[in-house]
């Protein structure tokens, strides 16, 4: 099998968007698994750009950041304040500013290689949950890093105008 666009060989349940497939499956079973679910879909995205959209993707990166500075809490409660504002207002449109601090998606990319890969996940007794949510949590910061990490390594990004 040819390696996966994030660089990472097939590892025992498939490539990456196996892996991806099967968390998004088993987290809708399982509320507290759930929590990280922002953090999984910002991560795979970034690790393979080809399955979103482009014009998503530094909203994604700056995303990624937040939460690697402030915490799962504070992204939750970011989350539920875009909610909030896009049903009571649904033409106010996102609130942004909270991620305008963060630095912007490199151009250039995406990277040849992460530090670890979706497909790198263990998966046994109890799914990906094999050893509690604290754990698995922990891998979803390492995810979390080692994509942040690998995008910040090609480049500082594109000159912002003005
Ligand atoms: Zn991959």
């Amino acid at each position: 099998m040819a390696p996966c666009e994030c660089g990472a060989p097939a590892g025992p349940l498939g490539a990456c968007a196996d892996y991806y497939h099967s968390i998004l499956a088993e987290e809708q079973r399982d509320p507290v698994m759930y929590r990280w679910h922002p953090v999984v879909v910002c991560v795979y995205l970034l690790q393979h750009p080809s399955r979103g959209h482009d014009k998503h993707l530094d909203g994604q990166f700056r995303l990624l950041q937040f939460y690697l500075h402030r915490g799962l809490d504070a992204l939750l409660r970011f989350r539920a304040h875009q909610v909030a504002r896009n049903n009571h207002r649904s033409r106010a449109g996102y609130d942004m500013l909270p991620l305008e601090p963060y630095a912007p998606l490199p151009a250039g990319g995406p990277p040849e290689r992460f530090r670890m890969s979706f497909c790198e996940l263990p998966y046994g007794d109890g799914g990906f949950v094999l050893d509690g949510h604290e754990a698995y949590g922990e891998r979803m910061r390492v995810l979390a890093e080692a994509t942040q990490e690998a995008w910040k390594s090609i480049g500082p990004g594109p000159r912002e105008p003005g």
